[in-house]
């Protein structure tokens, strides 16, 4: 048996879009991935997509606003 793929390539599931990623930010154990990471601090709060990432980081972040 080969052993094969022993990686740190860890993903974990992204708070804001739910895909699986390597590369993010870990914010209160709330992981957001480097594309909504970037996308969270450019996105205008008049941006429709600025309440559903705000709403997805207060189910864990409570004080997030
Ligand atoms: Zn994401």
């Amino acid at each position: 048996m080969a052993g094969g793929t022993k990686g740190r390539s860890v993903k974990r599931r992204c708070l804001a879009c739910g895909r699986y990623r390597v590369r993010g930010t870990v914010i209160r154990r709330v992981f957001l991935c480097r594309a909504c990471e970037e996308r969270l601090l450019t996105t205008g709060v008049n941006d429709p997509e600025y309440d559903h990432f705000v709403a997805g980081l207060r189910k864990v972040w409570p004080e997030f606003r």
